[in-house]
């Protein structure tokens, strides 16, 4: 990884990840890659194949015949199972429930970690997932752990899907619920349970604007690299 920087954000459903991830990207010139799509991409195809989230025996047989890639067009991420663009479908509820079900598994963890490590080899990447500061990319230049209060996060769900009109019939204190039942299920799984790592910076984006999040992790790179270099003139 000579020469190469690489941002681990971590953190919990909407706790504003992917907003952060690509402002900072497109300040640096970083790739941002989405960890999350990629369980959302398998999720379609689980899903497509009419497995059951408890069926961890059909997901694990099943996830060796889903190849998975990103591509990036217009500086857009997207998503392709098996060579089909599945973007477009990886959004909804039951692709979330799904994805978030079926990467307890460890050979659905298992089946990406190493095309998200290879990711990070040849550019300067920004990663955001669950377990990137832990498990994918333990010697990322810098890590953040990004959280925000529930309440806050099922607001900005709800805006967000408001505003997307997909918001139907849910209401706040179901995506409330839904919110806080992913964090549990996130949480607290064997295989790379989320959590921050022992050296991330703990960011609450509860009372912060985007803008300020994202100066501050700017300015945390900029100290981790002059870290860094002062570590290799010492060497
Ligand atoms: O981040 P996003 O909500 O798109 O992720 C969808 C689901 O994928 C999460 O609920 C989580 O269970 C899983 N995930 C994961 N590890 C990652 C990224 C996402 O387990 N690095």
């Amino acid at each position: 990884m000579k020469g190469l920087y690489s941002i681990a954000i971590d953190g919990p459903a909407g706790a504003g990840k992917s907003t952060i991830a690509k402002a900072v990207a497109e300040r640096l010139s970083y790739v941002y890659v989405d960890t999350g799509a990629m369980y959302r991409a398998l999720a379609v195809y689980f899903l497509e194949k009419g497995l059951a989230p408890e069926d961890e025996k059909g997901i694990a047989e099943a996830v060796g015949q889903a190849e998975v890639k990103l591509a990036y067009q217009d500086g857009l991420q997207h998503v392709f199972v098996n060579g089909r663009d599945v973007t477009g479908e990886i959004r909804t509820e039951a692709v979330s429930a799904m994805a978030s079900a079926s990467s307890r598994y460890a050979a659905v963890r298992a089946h990406l970690l190493e095309l998200q490590r290879e990711l990070a080899r040849h550019q300067n990447v920004i990663m955001d997932g669950r377990d990137i500061g832990t498990v994918v990319l333990p010697e990322a230049t810098l890590k953040v752990f990004l959280t925000a209060s529930p309440r806050i996060r099922a607001e900005r769900r709800y805006v967000q899907l408001q505003e997307q009109g997909k918001l139907g019939e849910a209401t706040l204190p179901e995506i409330l619920q839904d919110i806080e039942a992913r964090d549990y299920q996130d949480s607290h799984r064997a295989n790379a349970p989320l959590k921050a790592a022992e050296d991330a910076v703990l960011l609450d984006s509860s009372g912060l604007s985007e803008a300020e999040v994202t100066e501050q992790i700017l300015k945390a790179l900029s100290e981790k690299q002059k870290e860094q270099g002062m570590v290799k003139e010492q060497a």
